[in-house]
């Protein structure tokens, strides 16, 4: 048996924190852990920007509801809905997601969870647990299934790593030149044929 598991940002939707920004006309929500690090640090700064715009779970949902999954996202997923359990393991936030999960019809997803106050106000975030998507993978190996992993970028690294096997999608150059040993794709249909690849099971229906 075998489950796929995809990063949600970069890979399936845009970068949530930054289509976001870019709806609102806030810049100073383009920050992001490249320019800020540490992601304690980060987070509490965006939170603050948020509270002094007066943004509500509410108002940021409805911006987010105005985004869309990237191009062929959603036929993708339904493909591989159908020839893999498929979860997706990502660092965003469910409340953050939800308007974008509900266009890509809800698949499985492990991430973290904000806190709001009785007002909406977002006051504070649970990260699920450290190194998220690795323990992820470990933790449904240990259910005897075979993992193939897709994502973009650093935070997808010890994912792809852990899996049986990882796939690198939309990864910038940098991350292609550090990490030669996955395959690198860009295109949805690119990454059809890698699971394909990776798959020990025939799947040629
Ligand atoms: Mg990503």
């Amino acid at each position: 048996m075998e489950i796929a598991c995809l990063d949600l940002e970069g890979v399936l939707v845009p970068e949530i924190w930054i289509a976001f920004a870019e709806k609102t006309g806030i810049e100073s929500l383009r920050a992001t852990t490249r320019d800020i690090p540490d992601y304690d640090v980060l987070m509490k700064q965006r939170l603050r920007i948020l509270d002094e715009h007066g943004l509500t779970l509410n108002d940021i949902q409805e911006v987010i509801a105005t985004l869309k999954p990237l191009e062929g996202a959603v036929e993708f997923v339904n493909w591989l809905r159908e020839r893999f359990q498929v979860v997706i393991l990502s660092d965003t936030f469910y409340e953050f997601s939800q308007p974008l999960m509900r266009q890509l019809g809800f698949p499985t997803l492990l991430c973290h969870k904000l806190v709001t106050d009785e007002n909406g106000r977002v006051v504070d975030y649970k990260l699920r647990q450290k190194d998220p998507k690795r323990q992820s993978v470990l933790a449904l190996k240990t259910l005897y299934y075979r993992i193939i992993a897709a994502g973009d970028s650093y935070n997808d690294t010890t994912m792809l790593s852990e899996a049986d096997a990882g796939i690198l999608f939309h990864a910038p150059d940098n991350v292609i030149a550090e990490f030669p040993q996955f395959p690198a794709v860009h295109t949805f249909d690119d990454l059809k044929k890698e699971f394909l690849k990776a798959s020990v099971r025939d799947l040629s229906l």
